[in-house]
């Protein structure tokens, strides 16, 4: 079970220090991440909804920049670039 939730698990980063947070061994959802350099804590379930957020963040940056690159007008688009500052915790997939 655990094990599972390690494996599926995206690699998580501290949203201020972009460093990887201190994690139990075998983290269940309701353990506790714990950034070694900013001391922020939360649990695995919240750091982890962060990052999926972040993660998506990043998949519709990516979306629009293919269209922008396919010429597409994306004035209507609302834009996604700006980076999200109210995440805690990030996705630490290539930005
Ligand atoms: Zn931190």
């Amino acid at each position: 079970m655990g094990r599972d939730l390690a494996l599926n698990k995206p690699q998580i980063l501290c949203g201020a220090c972009i460093v990887p947070p201190e994690t139990p061994d075998n983290p269940q959802i309701d353990d506790e991440v714990f950034c070694p350099q900013c001391k922020r804590v939360d649990t695995v379930e919240k750091a982890m909804e962060d990052a999926n957020r972040h993660a998506t963040h990043l998949a519709s940056r990516a979306l629009e920049q293919r269209m922008l690159q396919d010429g597409h007008a994306v004035r209507t688009v609302t834009p996604t670039r700006a980076p999200i500052k109210n995440l805690r915790w990030i996705s630490s997939l290539p930005q």
